[in-house]
């Protein structure tokens, strides 16, 4: 299934070019108070959310995807993680530029080890992104976007892909300079994801997805996922020994070559194939 959050945070199948109003299979989610319960509640229950949605789907009202406003499919993430240099050439261009890219950025990745973003810099592709230092270099970033389904506590590699609910796509928007990269990757809508989830059935092989970036038409990213150092279960493995993983936890894998910076009037499409596409205004905040 290919599950959005649209408009006035409905939830919507996405079928072709159309999308299906299945806002009422939330009814599903049970009542919570204070404290709420770790992680999103959407994608904690999304076992349950399917199957309500095949019993209404047929009923329900039906929107042109191009008249709806996509936002992030996941609410409430507990943890955005990233995964830094997490492709050779990347690697190769931060080297290259040391004008452009920190000491840090040299440095291999398990070395590094994984970085966190606030949770706060979520946002779909119908809010765009909002430049915050608008005098530095800003750069895209595409990233396959992991989304933990199930409570992840310390799970091997070989386990690691059933926990996953599904994918996205992630742009992993970075100020370059020397501050820590949770700074630097944390403004408002600096971790767009969209546009919607692709549950992880539809996802043969998550290690063979092409992805694609484009910066006003002109290309600027493109790779596959087969080329990541570390891979997607050996992330969710890496990440899991540290810290408990939530359901709706997002896992950005890490950014191919070609990042290059945005500035306000510029307008992304992101591309990864099995994933969807997803356009992206770039404005001044
Ligand atoms: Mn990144």
């Amino acid at each position: 299934m290919r599950l959005c959050r649209f408009g006035d945070d409905k939830l919507g199948l996405v079928d072709g070019e159309f999308v299906l109003d299945v806002t009422q299979a939330l009814d599903v989610l049970p009542a919570c108070r204070w404290p709420f319960p770790a992680g999103d509640l959407f994608i904690r229950h999304l076992e349950q959310i399917r199957a309500r949605i095949g019993a209404i789907r047929s009923t329900a009202v039906r929107f042109a995807l191009a008249d709806v406003c996509l936002h992030a499919p996941v609410a409430n993430p507990t943890k955005i993680v990233g995964a830094p240099v997490n492709y050779h050439k990347h690697h190769a261009e931060a080297v290259a530029n040391p004008a452009v890219f920190s000491a840090e950025h040299t440095r291999r990745i398990h070395e590094v080890g994984l970085f966190l973003k606030a949770t706060s810099s979520l946002a779909g592709p119908a809010e765009g992104v909002r430049l915050r230092e608008p005098k530095r270099r800003t750069d895209h970033e595409i990233e396959l976007a992991v989304v933990i389904g199930r409570t992840a506590d310390r799970i091997s590699r070989e386990q690691a892909l059933a926990y996953v609910a599904g994918y996205a796509i992630g742009l992993d928007m970075t100020i370059r300079g020397s501050e820590e990269r949770s700074m630097r990757k944390s403004a408002d809508s600096y971790s767009v994801l969209g546009p919607w989830l692709v549950t992880a059935d539809e996802i043969l092989d998550p290690a063979a997805l092409d992805i694609e970036l484009y910066v006003n038409d002109e290309p600027r990213q493109k790779a596959n996922t087969r080329d990541l150092i570390v891979g997607i279960a050996a992330l969710i493995e890496w990440a899991s020994a540290f810290y408990t993983l939530h359901p709706g936890d997002i896992i950005m894998t890490g950014t191919p070559d070609g990042v290059g910076p945005v500035k306000p009037g510029d307008v992304m499409v992101a591309c990864i194939n099995g994933v969807g596409r997803m356009t992206v205004p770039v404005s001044a905040a």
